[in-house]
């Protein structure tokens, strides 16, 4: 490891530390990906040092990535393993893709804004993350040719739970997404099983727009 690298390490340590283990999360899964993935590579250079505060940061295009406590929260309400098939709407920076790229089978992820799309694929290329596949279009329609996946993840926020995304869930699934208002949202977490679905709130969040067909109008 160069010097940089090893300043990063020791902030992702801390990271895990201080804002992660801290609150609660124990899914030692996620916490072994959030402690390997390189936060500061998915955002600009300028950015590259506050990678590992508690808190989002811009990527561009007016989205953001993700704080660090929320991907490890919605990630672990996914109890993904390793054979699983996840798929992601909102690709954005490609941290997300890669902390479930990290612990799941394969990842299929779908982004509409092109731009941002370009540039993150160009990211898990040099960083050969050869199990995450992208998408460019409406993610609100999911991606029924790879359909059922075992899990699903919305990194937007959206005035209901997209029907098509519960239909492309594998019987036995989990869903996380936000769900509210434009200012506001609860993360909630679907189960789909033989007896039907169920949700529960995992308590507030604050997303961009899930913009398409079955989200926000633009
Ligand atoms: N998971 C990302 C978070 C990005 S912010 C990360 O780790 O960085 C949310 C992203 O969702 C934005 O890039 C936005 O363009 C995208 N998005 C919004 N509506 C979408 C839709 N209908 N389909 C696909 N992507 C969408």
């Amino acid at each position: 490891m160069n010097k940089d690298e090893i300043k990063y390490q020791r902030r992702r340590d801390e990271m895990i530390r201080d804002q992660i283990e801290k609150r609660g999360i124990t899914d030692q899964s996620v916490l072994e990906a959030m402690r390997k993935v390189p936060r500061h590579m998915f955002v600009s250079e300028a950015l590259m040092d506050q990678a590992y505060g508690d808190f989002p940061l811009p990527i561009g295009e007016q989205q953001t990535i993700s704080q660090p406590y929320i991907v490890a929260e919605m990630t672990q309400a996914l109890s993904l393993c390793s054979d699983d098939r996840v798929l992601e709407i909102g690709t954005g920076s490609g941290y997300q893709a890669a902390i479930l790229a990290a612990i799941a089978y394969r990842v299929y992820t779908i982004e509409r804004k092109h731009s941002l799309l370009v540039k993150t694929r160009q990211l898990f290329d040099k960083l050969q993350y050869h199990n995450i596949v992208t998408r460019y279009s409406d993610g609100t329609s999911g991606w029924k040719e790879e359909s059922p996946f075992n899990a699903i993840i919305v990194t937007a926020g959206s005035p209901k739970i997209p029907a098509t995304l519960v239909d492309q869930l594998a019987v036995g699934g989990r869903l996380v997404m936000p769900v509210g208002d434009q200012h506001s949202q609860e993360l909630i977490k679907l189960v789909k099983d033989q007896n039907g679905i169920t949700t529960t709130s995992l308590g507030g969040c604050r997303f961009v727009k899930l913009v398409g067909e079955h989200g926000w109008r633009e």
